[in-house]
């Protein structure tokens, strides 16, 4: 792998982006704001590769952070892509493909008895809010700090007044300008991993909660699993409580088994959002749950949702090219041998550099946290040592691993990585830790 490498297309590029796009980029993120770098230019990727525009290959862990679970541009996929193009970009009318991807959902997911498709993972979890509004008939949603449910304005929100007093369920404020404080006001945001928080929700705010909204792994905070029994807690007291449990798979729907966290917990969610994986790499994601909740849904109920480019075909094509792959063989059994060789080289290194880590990992979702404690909330995770991650990510950059640029991510690994990838991961994590050491 070479050392040094030449960003200056890609830095030349990002200058020019700037004059035109609010910060360079679409998506923040993607700003290598976290690690106070310029951003890379992607020109291409086949497998577990990328390649910047100034020629550089990277093994890429942020696979379009999730979709790629079966590596770039895979060639059913893009067989699947290619000819549902010939035949038409968009219809605005339902096709046969799409019934065959919502049966595939159906099939996959114990919960799911009928599915939505939509665009994007935002528009998934802010319709099954509002969803759970229309069927509860009651206005407030609980949400866990440090889980991210995409950008709808009711999501947006921090905890009121430090999360010592929402812990005894106070309500939320924006967390970004543009987002009205009333609006926010019905969010009440409390820790993740902590099922006293949500009982002190529930007593605050006493037959007001529609639902309870969780990443059932969280992997936008790093990924911090759930602490055993918390889940098999939130569905319990959501039944007592008669609200509803949206568990937001998004990331996790496909990846940590063909029916994500709830059939790897054994838990059953009332409404699932699910996105990435489940669009192949292209715009598709979908919200599903039982029937009778999910026919409150236009037009057959009175909760109103609808989308131009719903069900698009060339999306809903790559959708079921994907699905098809994962639902057979031992993918799964692929990923969690990669994730976990993966794991253990980079403890090992760390090990030997004498660099406190904790690595927390669920199947093929993982997290270098720089500290020698557990990392099992939003708080543990801020005290974490940024300045290590931020030198850590550098150094494996310069050595052609692409990590996601923040210490508040996961990794995703695919299944084009191959062992080699992964023992090329390690020895450059060996060189970087050796590097910060000094
Ligand atoms: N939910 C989760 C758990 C996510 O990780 C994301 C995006 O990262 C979203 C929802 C929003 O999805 P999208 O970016 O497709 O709108």
């Amino acid at each position: 792998m070479r050392e040094e490498k030449n960003w200056s297309k890609s830095a030349r590029a990002f200058s020019e982006a700037e004059a035109v796009l609010p910060g360079g980029v679409n998506s923040p993120v993607r700003a290598f704001g976290g690690v106070e770098l310029a951003p890379l230019f992607i020109a291409s990727a086949k497998d577990s590769k990328i390649y910047d525009i100034d020629g550089n290959e990277y093994i890429d862990y942020v696979g379009s952070w999730g979709p790629e679970i079966l590596g770039h541009a895979h060639p059913k996929v893009i067989e699947a892509v290619e000819s549902a193009a010939k035949k038409g970009t968009s219809f605005g009318a339902p096709t046969l493909a799409e019934t065959e991807l919502a049966e595939k959902i159906v099939n996959a997911f114990d919960s799911i008895e009928k599915v939505r498709l939509v665009s994007s993972g935002t528009e998934a979890v802010m319709t099954a809010i509002r969803l759970s509004r229309g069927f509860t008939k009651r206005d407030l949603i609980i949400k866990m700090v440090g889980c991210y449910h995409g950008h709808s304005d009711s999501l947006l929100v921090a905890a009121g007044s430090g999360v010592a007093d929402s812990a005894a369920g106070s309500v939320a404020t924006a967390s970004s300008a543009g987002v009205p404080d009333c609006l926010a006001r019905l969010t009440v945001v409390i820790p993740y991993n902590d099922i006293g928080a949500v009982k002190a929700a529930f007593e605050v705010h006493k037959d007001k909660i529609a639902a309870v909204l969780i990443e059932p792994v969280a992997a936008n905070m790093g990924v911090v699993p759930p602490v055993d029994g918390y889940l098999k807690a939130l569905r319990n007291l959501c039944d007592a409580e008669k609200s509803l449990l949206i568990f937001d798979e998004v990331i996790t729907g496909f990846r940590l088994s063909f029916g994500g966290a709830q059939e790897l917990f054994g838990i059953k969610a009332d409404l699932t959002c699910l996105g990435k994986i489940m669009g192949g790499g292209l715009p598709a994601a979908a919200f599903g749950g039982r029937a009778d909740i999910m026919d409150m849904l236009a037009p057959r109920g009175p909760v109103y949702q609808a989308g131009t480019l719903s069900g698009n075909p060339i999306a809903t094509a790559a959708a079921n090219a994907t699905l098809d792959i994962l639902a057979k063989g031992d993918c799964y059994q692929r990923l969690e041998s990669s994730a976990s060789l993966l794991q253990a080289g980079l403890a090992s290194a760390a090990k030997d550099a004498n660099i406190s880590v904790t690595i927390n990992r669920v199947g093929s979702l993982m997290s270098c946290f720089f500290t020698d404690r557990p990392v099992r909330n939003f708080t543990d995770v801020r005290s974490t040592n940024i300045k290590i991650f931020k030198k850590f990510f550098t150094e494996m950059l310069k050595q052609g691993i692409y990590l996601a640029p923040s210490a508040y991510e996961s990794m995703f690994v695919s299944l084009a990585h191959t062992r080699q990838d992964i023992e090329k991961t390690i020895e450059a994590a060996k060189n970087s830790f050796i590097r910060i050491k000094k």
